[in-house]
This record gives structure tokens, sequence and C-alpha cells, in this order.
């Protein structure tokens, strides 16, 4: 018999999450920045992760202020998954206060960046947004100048990016469990390249010149270059900035020239300036659209494939008659 020491100290030097497949077994803990990378964690990681997520449904990570419970569970995590493309500005402060020794994992490592579309007075001195300017979208007034739109997700090909970064991740700190990330990355991507369908069908039904957003922050320029469909935002692409009253004025001329026949509602956003153009324009509120947060449990967007598949109802309901 070893001493009772001998077995505590043993005992200690098993990492939390080792070890082969057990029913008690802990399992990995991870930390996801907000809702929708935490869904796509959560598929990847089956059984054998225990995910935390920082921005909760229906939250606003642009303007998210971190509490001391997140710092604890960063400071628990092996992984921590960000989106990053300037997306989480308060993320490495928490980090950092955290203590944490996990490593930040950037989920939209490897996808090619949409520029903010740069349509006021700040000129820079190159034509560099020149192939997006018909949308009517400008960048957040003085912050991140210059910086990558971050809503990468708003694209099914990238959230397939996310899920073979997360499945590498996942797999790195967890060697033991290459076989399940790897075959649930796997069964993940299939259902995605089968949604990808789908919304590309869905969409093909509405008249091109009917396939015009207009949302109050700029969530959907991946969706719109993936799927044709015209973005018009009063706000840029952060939340952090109100519209000025010239972006407003002249979204609400182009929406009567044009005809623009719906304005949407998002679940991230006040709904106040939306319920103004709507008013002021007669466009008609054409629902709400899940942008930057799944919305929780009881809604219909509590996972990425649901809140896809919400989001493009709303948009056919209200763009094809
Ligand atoms: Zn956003």
């Amino acid at each position: 018999m070893v001493s009772r020491r001998l077995v505590l100290a043993a005992l200690a030097a098993v990492p939390l999450f080792a070890g082969p497949a057990g029913a008690q077994e802990a399992k990995l803990p991870v930390a996801a920045s907000f809702s929708i990378l935490g869904d796509f964690v959560k598929q990847v990681g089956g059984d054998r992760v225990a995910v935390s997520t920082i921005v909760g449904p229906n939250g606003d990570a642009h303007v998210y202020q971190p509490t001391p419970a997140d710092a604890k569970n960063l400071a628990a995590a092996k992984v921590v998954f960000v989106n990053g493309l300037g997306f989480e500005g308060w993320m490495e402060r928490l980090a950092k206060a955290s203590g944490t020794k996990a490593k930040i994992v950037v989920a939209t490592a490897g996808i090619t960046p949409r520029e903010m579309a740069d349509e006021d007075d700040h000129d820079h001195g190159k034509d560099k947004h020149a192939h997006d300017k018909k949308g009517g979208k400008k960048e957040a007034h003085g912050h991140d100048h210059g910086a990558a739109d971050p809503h990468a997700w708003q694209s099914i090909a990238n959230a397939k990016i996310y899920v073979a970064n997360i499945r590498d991740a996942l797999i790195a700190a967890d060697p033991a469990g290459k076989d399940a990330y790897t075959a649930n990355a796997a069964a993940y991507t299939a259902k995605l390249d089968a949604l990808d369908a789908e919304v590309k069908a869905a969409l093909a039904k509405i008249p091109a010149e009917q396939r015009r957003i207009i949302t109050s922050h700029d969530a959907f320029g991946y969706f719109g270059a993936a799927y044709g469909v015209e973005l018009i935002s009063p706000e840029g692409v952060s939340t952090e900035s109100e519209a000025s009253a010239k972006d407003v004025a002249r979204i609400i001329r182009q929406i009567k020239a044009e005809k623009i026949p719906a304005v949407f509602l998002e679940n991230v956003t006040n709904p106040r300036l939306i319920e103004r153009i709507a008013k002021e324009t007669g466009a008609k509120i054409g629902g709400e659209l899940y942008t930057d947060a799944l919305s929780d449990d009881k809604g219909p967007a509590s996972t990425y494939i649901l809140m896809i598949q919400s989001n493009v109802r709303t948009l056919s309901s209200a763009l094809s008659s």
C-alpha cells in the first residue's frame, strides 16, 4: 500500500481535464468571449469541454464591461477563445487582470477581413474602401480607424474557419480528445454546408433589387458579401458611437428615394433609432435580426444555426412581399 501522502501527490500531478473517458471525469474548462463563439466551441468540444461564455445571449460585446466573475472564469480556463478583429476591446485588460495562463485563441485567424467602409470626412489618403461604398456604410467615428469589420461569423464560409481553428486549439490543449474534436468538427461543418445551401436558396427567391437591409449598426457586411445583400446602417460597425444627425438624415433620404420597403431591429441594439427611421420614412419594421449575440434558450436563435435560419426567415418574409 502506498501512503496517503503519495496518493495525494499522484492525484495532484494529474491535470484536471486529462485522462481517458470516464463519467465523473472533469471537463476541459474553456472560455469564449461571446455567445455565438461559445456555441461554436460547444459544438466542437462536445462532452469533453465546459464552456463559460463572457457576453451572454442578447449581450452587446462591443461595449461590454467585464465583471469579477468573468476574471474568475478566465483564470480557470485552459483555453480562451476570442473573435479578434477588434471586437472585444476589453479582453486584453480582462485577461491581464485575471492572471489567466490560458492560451488566447483568435477564432477568426485565417479569415479574410472585410475592411470598414469609410464614407465620412476622414481621408486616410487611400481609396481602399471604394469597392463597397454604395451601401452608405461608414466606420465608427473616433475609434478603430482602418480596422477590420469584426462580424465575420455572419458568413457561413467564415463560420467553418472558426470551427477549424477551435478544433485545432482544443486538440492542442487536450490531445487525448483529438478523435472526438475531429469528428465533432466534421459533423458540424457538414451541417454548416447544408445551412449555406439553405440560405442561398431562400435568398435567391427574393428579387435582387429587394435585397437591402437597413439595421442600426453595420453587422451584416460579411453576410451581404456572401449572399448578395446590400447593407445600409447609420451607426457603422460598432455600437460604441451613435449615428450622427447627418447620417440619419442621409439614410432617411435614401429610403425614400429608393423606396426601401423595410428596416430591421437588432437584438443587441436599442430599437429607438430604427423606430424613428421607420416612422419618418413609412418603411415597415421587418422584424428583429440577431447580429452579435444569440437569443436565450426560449428565443428563436439559441444556436448559431437557429440564428441564421431565424434571420433568413425574417428577411424573406419582410423583403419578398
Ligand atoms: Zn456588432
